[in-house]
């Protein structure tokens, strides 16, 4: 059997009447937002009006939408984009990951996946290629993710079904609760809380069509050439070799590594939870179909060792740079908390960033004993931190309900100066130091989900091979070399948010390509992707038409922030980082508020927006036939 590799129904669930349908979605509009991230973005500004939902209501909506060429045997394509309201910003969320779901779903035969409504009782979808059914999830209540993923499969007789799953963290509601699909994580904007809101515990989803392309023989001559390219890169044979488990060395070298809550950059004790050490733990390589680079990792802890037993996936950098913030230094603590993590199903990024507000305000004597039911809180407290994830995740005494409303809503609710400790933006827990890498930085204060590094950080300036001779060639500026210079930041963002735009719509992983390796953006850029689109589709866009998706997209998104509320004032950060770094190699960094106007004006001039507030003109919004969102933000009183 086969299916199209664009312009398949989408499926429509209603949890509240159990209503399910297929819908159709016409050809020009596919043409005006791809597939993945753009038609997931337009699908929720139809269904959903940020100034009246929030997002743990009914009428919120959660969008799976699969890649153009995902299901086909391109290197990494995988990626399944998942859209809907952001918990913490209560503005535009979207979240991803690679694994297996986005490939199946698009081989059951859909373009994507639209819940809304609310089911009266837990519930879990059942997607077996044509068969769409809601099946009874109680049994699964306070389940963790790894525990409803087996118990599933056994029910549905299907051990390779691919399965995104919520933990308990999910089902109470917390801020920051993740999705785990196949045991890869869909961490960040809440998206778990939403599934919860539902009463949907997972989804299982199975499909055994193939993939029709316009031209199979020339998409597989591209997939050889990008094959080669990314098996050949220096920065990928780091990832193919080492999985992601050296990064958090690297972040330190690069002076990208905070500590105590951002009032410190650099780890002295990098070395005992580096790679040497992660490696001891290393058990298999898990696979993304087709991708050459294989960045993943399985780690165990033998029986009879300190947390023996534990076993988790996915263990790249991000565990051991969460633990480094709190200065843990011994790997089996790092590997039970992230087995804890993900198996309750919260979001380690934010975890990390609330619980280090935490500590900041216990020892600044801000908060006390009575505020954390009798809990002492220091740094360097492995069984500290462990606590908490299951306090939080069950919402367990005053504690654990406060973290789990995200820092933002915490440090408010505490009052007493705290809010000066919370470290985020628009409501989202900052993850990365932003006074280094400018390039970075920008893309991640522009993020139209919050402060994340995926839709925009332009990693260029921090690549060693990265000369300035060679960024001039490549980027037409020296300055792309260049990680403390702010000049051309903007420009670089711009052109990186456009390739990530397109990118995400094909569903190809950003690990596997420019985004993650900028040295390779003279042989795999909007070009490939406008031949990658005509050699699956058939139809023949050019790199310009591209570049105009991807600035209607990134429109939408913009307009749906502005819609909820956010400003251009909500793109600063905190003023933490406008103070210099204390010490370390690169002591006396800092932002600079006026560097940070100039290049917010510029990154507004080159998407068509106003540069003094960031709303896109009426005209724009014209030209990218985006009437609906004009009508919406006047009568928002935005013009
Ligand atoms: S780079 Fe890693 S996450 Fe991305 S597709 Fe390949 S294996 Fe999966």
């Amino acid at each position: 059997m086969w299916v199209n590799c664009w312009g398949n129904p989408i499926i429509r669930v209603d949890l509240t009447s159990g209503r399910i349908e297929k819908e159709s979605i016409e050809e020009k509009l596919l043409k005006k937002f791809l597939l993945g991230r753009g038609i997931g973005d337009w699908l929720f500004f139809n269904n959903v009006d940020p100034r009246k939902s929030d997002a743990l209501s009914p009428d919120n909506v959660l969008i799976f939408s699969s890649g153009i060429l995902t299901g086909t045997n391109f290197p990494g394509a995988v990626r399944n984009s998942i859209v809907s309201l952001n918990v913490l910003t209560g503005g535009y969320g979207e979240s991803s990951c690679g694994g297996y779901f986005s490939s199946k779903l698009k081989q059951a035969g859909y373009d994507g996946l639209i819940i809304q409504g609310k089911s009266p009782k837990p519930v879990f979808l059942w997607i077996n290629d044509d068969s769409i059914r809601i099946k009874d999830a109680s049994k699964l209540t306070g389940r963790t993710t790894f525990e409803a993923s087996d118990i599933i499969k056994k029910e549905i007789n299907d051990g390779s079904a691919s399965i995104c799953t919520i933990g308990p963290a999910g089902e109470k509601l917390v801020r920051y609760a993740l999705i785990n699909c196949d045991n890869r994580y869909v961490g960040r904007c809440g998206m778990g809380a939403i599934m919860g809101s539902k009463n949907l515990k997972a989804i299982a989803i199975q499909g055994t069509k193939t993939v029709k392309v316009f031209n199979i023989r020339k998409l597989k001559k591209i997939a050889v050439r990008i094959r080669r390219l990314l098996i050949n890169d220096p920065i990928m044979q780091t990832k193919i070799k080492y999985g992601m488990g050296k990064e958090n060395e690297t972040y330190n070298e690069l002076n990208l590594l905070p500590v105590k809550n951002f009032q410190e950059v650099g780890f002295d004790r990098i070395s005992e939870i580096g790679y040497d050490e992660l490696k001891k733990y290393y058990k298999n390589i898990i696979y993304c179909p087709n991708c050459p680079i294989n960045c993943d990792r399985l780690v165990q802890i033998n029986e009879g060792e300190p947390y023996g037993g534990t076993s988790v996936s996915s263990m790249e950098a991000g565990p051991a740079y969460n633990m480094s913030h709190f200065l843990i230094d011994d790997m089996p603590t790092i590997i039970k908390a992230f087995e804890l993590l993900n198996g309750y199903g919260l979001d380690m990024h934010s975890w990390s960033n609330c619980m280090q507000w935490a500590i900041e305000c216990f020892e600044r004597g801000i908060i006390n004993r009575k505020d954390t039911d009798n809990l002492d809180l220091r740094w360097r407290d492995g069984p500290l931190l462990l606590e908490s994830i299951r306090r939080i995740a069950f919402r367990e005494g005053e504690f654990g309900n406060l973290l789990a409303e995200g820092v933002a809503k915490a440090s408010k609710k505490i009052g007493r100066g705290s809010e000066k400790y919370a470290m985020q933006m628009k409501g989202m827990e900052i993850d990365d130091e932003l006074r280094v890498d400018k390039g970075m930085s920008f893309g991640i204060l522009t993020e139209s989900r919050g402060p994340g590094h995926t839709l925009g950080a332009y990693f260029g300036g921090f690549d060693k091979s990265m000369t300035a001779e060679k960024a001039k060639i490549l980027y037409g500026t020296e300055n792309a070399a260049k990680a403390e210079v702010y000049d051309d930041k903007a420009d670089l963002v711009v052109l990186t948010e456009r390739y990530a735009a397109i990118q995400d719509c094909l569903g190809i992983c950003w690990f596997a390509s420019y985004r993650s390796a900028p040295q390779l953006i003279d042989k795999y850029n909007m070009g490939t992707y406008a031949e990658l689109i005509g050699e699956t589709t058939g139809w023949n866009v050019s790199e310009e038409e591209l570049i105009e998706i991807a600035e209607r997209i990134l429109t939408v998104e913009r307009s749906i922030n502005l819609l909820a509320g956010l400003e251009r004032k909500d793109e600063y950060p905190p003023d933490r980082f406008f103070k210099p770094i204390p010490k370390g190699p690169r002591k006396g960094m800092a932002l600079k508020r006026e560097a940070l106007d100039t290049l917010f004006k510029r990154h507004s001039i080159l998407h068509n927006w106003d540069p003094e507030t960031g709303i896109p003109y009426r005209k724009t919004l014209e030209d990218m036939g985006l009437t609906q969102i004009m009508d919406k933000l006047e009568s928002a009183g935005k013009y």
